[in-house]
């Protein structure tokens, strides 16, 4: 029930200095410069965090928790995650999306997946529908489903700019704005559109094509991938200047596409460029495949998207670019929060999910990690494993 984290240097995501951290239950108790246990006090778990750094557990906004790809035919479909797949990578919220396949993959096999990891322990959201138009739905309708289903957050991911899109309109897509927007209103929801962006000439044209002739607000969409070429980063930054959010996807390096850029590369730059770190996300497409086409659409090999790419990127934010640290946790902890409005997530304050990172404050490793007050990894030892692992 209670644990009490010791001697630790709090970052929540921003610095918070050397505190003592009460875990009650599920949630952060008490937060003080020092907090005393007596000697008959009812028990206690006592984790010493001396030399280590505390962090919120991270947010993975784009994952395919369920299996992804199949690009490459059948044989391609990538397998399910792991509970351990996750919280290894420090991450304690995910949120679950389909991807290029609709018709194999299932709202309702989502669901069921994104409930167990939560059985399992961490904290799941999922968006409805996958890179399709129309959007397949659990109730067949957008709206109904972020009403009267708890996890489902908003929709996505729908493909623009892609070959494998399947080529909405700009009326198409902002009609699934407005019921996702609506939905959200009604649910108490962000009712973000996640758009998975490809390597098409279009870029974000249709995006900004509904912000300059509908009401709807640019803080409606998230998209995604912005970091995969030159020229969408470039658009990115445009965009995110008009006060839009972008995503990068810590996967995509330049092993991946010649053009591409890391994510800490990108943060770096974008920041650089005048873009402010509140509108920046970084999110891994974990478990998705990660395909590789020539210039002619033609299928060249494909990898597997890793969760532990996450925190590599702001680790290599901080150490590389020079980014400190307290900004660049936001882009995996309170940006994601506040734009996916998860409002127990993604910060460290009393009466918020405990959900927590320590990490070795030189190198900044992820040694333990803690997700609804709850021991999953304590010293790199895995302490709570999935059902089947
Ligand atoms: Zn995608």
């Amino acid at each position: 029930m209670l644990k009490l984290i010791k001697n630790g240097e709090i970052y929540g995501p921003e610095y918070l200095g050397k505190k003592d951290l009460l875990i009650v239950g599920n949630k952060i108790g008490y937060l003080a410069p020092e907090i005393k246990v007596p000697d008959d006090f009812v028990e206690i778990e006592v984790i010493d965090a001396t030399d280590k750094l505390v962090v919120p557990g991270f947010i993975d906004s784009h994952v395919h928790i369920l299996g992804g790809g199949g690009e490459g035919s059948y044989k391609t479909r990538t397998p399910e995650i792991q509970l351990t797949d996750i919280t290894t990578a420090g991450v304690t919220t995910v949120i679950g999306c389909l991807g290029t396949d609709g018709t194999t993959r299932s709202m309702e096999s989502l669901l069921a997946k994104a409930r167990g990891l939560e059985e399992e322990g961490i904290t799941t959201y999922i968006y409805t529908g996958s890179y399709r138009v129309p959007v397949r739905t659990l109730t067949g309708d957008i709206q109904d489903d972020l009403i009267l289903i708890d996890k489902i957050i908003g929709v996505g991911e729908i493909a623009l700019s892609d070959h494998r899109s399947s080529q909405p309109t700009v009326e198409d897509l902002a009609k699934i704005a407005a019921a996702s927007r609506v939905g959200g209103i009604l649910s108490g929801k962000a009712g973000i559109i996640n758009i998975h962006v490809g390597d098409g000439q279009r870029k974000l044209d249709y995006l900004e094509e509904i912000i300059s002739t509908t009401e709807i607000p640019i803080s409606q969409f998230l998209p995604t991938h912005i970091n995969r070429n030159q020229e969408l980063f470039k658009a990115g930054i445009e965009y995110a200047k008009k006060g839009g959010f972008v995503d990068l996807t810590s996967s995509i390096d330049s092993t991946v596409s010649g053009s591409a850029l890391s994510c800490s590369q990108g943060l770096k730059e974008m920041l650089a460029a005048g873009v402010s770190i509140d509108n920046i996300t970084f999110s891994s497409d974990g478990q998705g495949s990660l395909p590789v086409f020539d210039e002619k659409g033609q299928f060249l090999g494909l990898g597997v998207g890793k969760l532990d790419s996450l925190f590599a990127e702001v680790r290599k934010s901080v150490n590389n670019e020079g980014i400190p640290l307290a900004d660049a946790l936001k882009v995996i902890t309170s940006n994601p929060a506040r734009i996916l409005k998860l409002e127990n997530k993604g910060v460290i304050k009393e009466n918020k999910d405990a959900d927590l990172v320590l990490l070795k404050k030189d190198t900044l490793e992820i040694e333990t990690v803690i997700a609804l007050g709850k021991v999953m990894i304590q010293n790199k030892e895995i302490k709570v494993k999935g059902t089947f692992q």
